[in-house]
């Protein structure tokens, strides 16, 4: 975790039954809501909330899978879960090795996730309502949610 020495911003997270654990040094970059059908269907609901943090200051610890799919843009998400009581952990983007999405649903603290926007509108179940205050896209924005929440 070199260069996040200041641990003051660190929070954490981890799955139902305690075999995965992460840690992250850094605040959040962006957070935001996802409607895709991935996302619903590996939710439990209508969609997941998302929390993106810098690689470099996550730390994962315990037991955990993956499942990879091409997301619409063609590149591979890996979604991570415990492998004991299936609870989703966080996913990584190929496109973004930066980056690891957290699921703010595995957070200790879920009020660390802020959520900006709203991306993949257009896939919304009708009883899955989001604040209407947050910008929404109907699919993934242009330059992706890094870039549109830096032009909102
Ligand atoms: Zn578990
Ligand atoms: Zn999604």
């Amino acid at each position: 975790m070199k260069g996040y020495r200041d641990m003051s911003q660190a929070f954490s997270g981890g799955c139902l039954c305690g075999g995965a654990r992460f840690t992250c040094a850094a605040p959040p970059i962006v957070s935001g809501h996802c409607q895709c059908t991935d996302c619903r269907k590996s939710s439990g609901t209508g969609h997941c909330t998302h929390v993106a943090v810098p690689k470099a200051a996550f730390a994962v610890t315990g037991n955990v899978a993956g499942y990879a799919r091409p997301a619409d843009s063609g590149n591979i998400v890996t979604r991570a879960f415990c492998p004991k009581c299936g609870c989703a952990l966080y996913s990584i983007n190929e496109a973004m090795p930066d980056l690891v999405f957290l699921r703010a649903s595995a957070l200790d603290d879920p009020e660390i996730a802020k959520p900006q926007m709203v991306v993949y509108a257009s896939r919304a179940p009708s009883w899955d309502m989001i604040d209407p205050a947050l910008p929404s896209f109907p699919v993934m924005p242009q330059g992706g949610a890094e870039k549109a929440i830096a032009d909102a």
